[in-house]
């Protein structure tokens, strides 16, 4: 017998503690990939007794810990719908109606980057600017929304493009939204796939939305101030 089908048969994962309860178990395919993963780890001869009683149960943790990062399409749809229907009213008419934006951040999530599968820490920075006829957030919906829509992986622009969408909804746009006068997101990303491996640096990468009033520059320096001062507020 091999020391790697030796190691296999010990690291089979076995279910203690909440690991019991169905509601709780891994998903069979994540189980299995990170049973392989397992297995690939585990053919390293020089393992010790305890290395091997350490990752005993890790395929069965790690795929938990991964389901609970990601989410479907369809079920991020649902909870931004949910999160979006508990906004306030606005109470202005169209005549004495100023643009006045609402800035938020920083929203610190988590996501995975599609080409690796690898964590990528997000600050975020979001803005709009409620339609006279509109919905105002609650705050703490506004940072659920962005966490919501972390949690897939997914690209730094394309993330920054969906929460600028959810923000300032235009007609046929499939993704659920607000009605408002604009939106303005920015992402910084610390993107561990760079950081953990290939060229190793801890370099930040920033991406920004602009929809709509947000087009026009001295709007979008607004948001650059409001950042500047959420930043100052935070040091
Ligand atoms: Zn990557």
């Amino acid at each position: 017998m091999s020391s790697t089908t030796t190691h296999s048969t010990l690291i089979t994962p076995s279910f203690h503690n909440d690991d019991i309860h169905p509601e709780n178990s891994a998903h069979p395919l994540l189980l299995k990939a990170f049973q392989l993963i397992h297995d690939y780890l585990s053919r390293d001869n020089d393992l010790s007794e305890a290395d091997l009683a350490n990752m005993a149960d890790t395929p069965v943790r790690s795929a938990k810990a991964f389901a609970s990062m990601v989410k479907t399409r369809t079920e991020i749809d649902k909870e931004i719908r949910h999160l979006l229907r508990t906004g306030f009213p606005m109470e202005k008419h169209e005549a004495d109606y100023t643009p006045e934006l609402i800035t938020q951040g920083p929203i610190r999530v988590y996501s995975l980057c599609p080409h690796h599968l690898l964590s990528v820490e997000y600050d975020v920075f979001v803005s709009y600017i409620p339609a006279p006829d509109g919905m105002v957030l609650g705050l703490s919906k506004l940072a659920r929304i962005v966490k919501t829509l972390s949690r897939r992986p997914v690209l730094q622009e394309q993330l920054a493009s969906d929460i600028a969408d959810v923000l300032s909804w235009t007609e046929g746009q499939k993704m659920p939204g607000i009605k408002s006068t604009g939106s303005a997101v920015s992402l910084v990303g610390k993107h561990s796939c760079m950081s953990c491996r290939g060229v190793e640096s801890e370099a930040m990468t920033s991406s920004t939305a602009l929809r709509k009033e947000f087009w026009k520059p001295e709007m979008e320096q607004k948001f650059y101030k409001a950042i500047e001062l959420l930043t100052l507020r935070r040091d």
